[in-house]
C-alpha cells in the first residue's frame, strides 16, 4: 500500500488525551439510517468522544452476517459530518487500514481474534507504517497476555504514537456467568508493564448480555481504567450481530450518568495519612506472611528428607485433598472465596514438591 503522512485531525488528538475516554456505536453498521440515527442520539448524550461501528465483522461461523464491508465507510464519513464525532472501525488486514484511512477513519481498533494472530497483526502494523492514525489493541481471546503485549510492541516498532489497550474478557471453559472471563489480574499486569498507556475496558464483550455492563463498567474505573467502549443500538433487540448485549443510546446516557468516577489520586492530607498507615500495616503482614511460608517450605524440606530416606513418593493425594479441606473450611470463617484457596495452595504445592524434587535427586 502506499503511504502517505496524514496529520492527525486535531479533535480526534483532543479527545486521544480526555479521561475517561468514551467510546460507543452499533457492533456492527447495517444500514446508512442505522449508522446516522445511533450516532445522532449518541452525539445528543453529550457524553461520547468517539463513534464506533463494526463494518468487517470476524465471525466464528461462515454464513453469520459479516458486516457491510466498504460500503459502510462513506455511512461513517457522513454520521462524523453530522455529530462532528471523530469515527473508529475495527481493521484485520492492510486493504481493511487503507479502505478505513481513505474514508478518514479517525482511529483503528484491532480485534481480540486479530491479536491472537501475529501475522495478522504484522499485515495491520505494516500498513500503519508512516501513518499517523491511533490504534487501540484488544487482547487475545484466550487469556495470553504476551500475545497483546507483542501486538503493543509490533505497533510501535512500525512508529504507531498513540497507542491503547482494551479489555474486553478472556474465552474460558465451562459455565461462567461472562460471556468472556474479565480475569481482570491480565489487564492489571497489562497496566504494569505500560503504565502510560491508555487502557480502556469493553463491557459489552465482557458481559454478554445487559444486565451485568453497569458493574462491569464501575469495576473497570475502581480498577482506574481510562475509558469505556459500549455497544448501543437503535433496536437493541434486533441488531444483526450481538442483539443480547447491546443497549440504547439512552440507556448507556443513564448508565453513564449512574457511575462513580474516581482518581486514582488525590492531595487531600487527611485520606493519604490514613491510606500511608493502612499500606504501611499491609506491608507488614506481607512480611510475615512470606516468613512463614519460608518456614512452612523448610518444613516440607524436611518431610522430604523423610520421603526419600524411606523410599515414598513426593505426592500424595489424600494429604493434599485433607489440607484443602481444611483451609476451604478455615477459609470460610475468614471470608477467603474457595477460589483463592485453591490458588494459593497450588502455588504453596507446587513450591514444595519442586523442593522436595531437588531433595530427592540430590
Ligand atoms: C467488536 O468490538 O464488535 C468485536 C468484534 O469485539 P472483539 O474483537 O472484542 O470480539
Ligand atoms: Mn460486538
Amino acid at each position: 500500500m502506499e503511504t502517505e503522512i496524514k496529520t492527525m485531525n486535531a479533535l480526534m488528538q483532543e479527545k486521544w488525551n480526555k479521561r475517561p475516554l468514551i467510546i460507543s456505536g452499533p457492533c456492527s453498521a447495517e444500514t446508512e439510517g442505522q449508522v446516522l440515527e445511533t450516532a445522532t442520539r449518541l452525539a445528543k448524550t453529550g457524553k461520547v468522544d468517539v463513534l464506533r461501528a463494526g463494518i468487517w465483522k470476524p465471525r466464528t461461523k461462515p454464513g453469520m452476517f459479516e458486516g457491510v464491508g466498504i460500503k459502510g465507510l462513506p455511512w461513517l464519513l457522513q454520521a462524523k459530518k453530522v455529530t462532528g464525532l471523530p469515527i473508529t472501525v475495527e481493521v484485520a488486514t492492510a486493504k481493511h487500514v487503507e479502505d478505513a484511512l481513505q474514508f478518514e477513519v479517525d482511529m483503528l481498533l484491532i480485534g481480540a481474534r486479530t491479536t491472537v494472530n501475529p501475522f495478522s497483526v504484522q499485515e495491520v502494523c505494516d500498513a500503519l507504517r508512516g501513518t499517523n492514525v491511533p490504534v487501540l489493541i484488544k487482547n487475545p481471546i484466550h487469556p495470553e497476555i504476551d500475545l497483546w503485549s507483542g501486538g503493543i510492541e509490533r505497533l510501535q516498532k512500525v512508529g504507531v504514537q498513540q497507542i491503547g489497550m482494551i479489555h474486553r474478557g478472556f474465552s474460558n471453559y465451562g459455565n461462567t456467568e461472562y460471556r468472556n472471563a474479565p480475569m481482570w489480574h491480565l489487564p492489571i499486569e497489562m497496566k504494569r508493564r505500560f503504565p502510560d498507556m491508555l487502557l480502556i475496558c469493553d463491557p459489552s464483550h465482557i458481559c454478554g448480555n445487559r444486565t451485568l455492563l453497569q458493574s462491569i463498567a464501575q469495576k473497570s474505573i475502581d480498577l482506574d481504567f481510562g475509558g469505556l467502549m459500549v455497544e448501543t443500538h437503535i433496536d437493541p433487540d434486533n441488531a444483526w450481530s450481538d442483539a443480547k448485549q447491546q443497549i440504547t443510546p439512552e440507556k448507556f446516557n443513564e448508565m453513564l450518568g449512574e457511575l462513580i468516577w474516581r482518581s486514582e489520586n488525590t492531595d487531600k492530607k487527611e485520606f493519604l495519612t490514613a491510606l500511608a498507615t493502612l499500606r504501611e500495616q499491609i506491608n507488614h503482614l506481607d512480611d510475615e506472611l512470606l516468613t512463614l511460608i519460608g518456614q512452612r517450605m523448610k518444613i516440607a524440606d524436611k518431610i522430604g528428607e523423610y520421603k526419600k530416606n524411606n523410599n515414598i513418593t513426593i505426592l500424595q493425594t489424600n494429604r493434599w485433598n485433607e489440607i484443602l479441606g481444611r483451609a476451604f473450611k478455615k477459609g470460610e470463617h475468614l471470608g477467603l472465596s474457595r477460589e483463592f484457596i485453591t490458588k494459593y495452595f497450588d502455588a504453596v504445592h507446587l513450591e514444595s514438591i519442586n523442593h522436595q524434587n531437588k531433595i530427592m535427586n540430590e
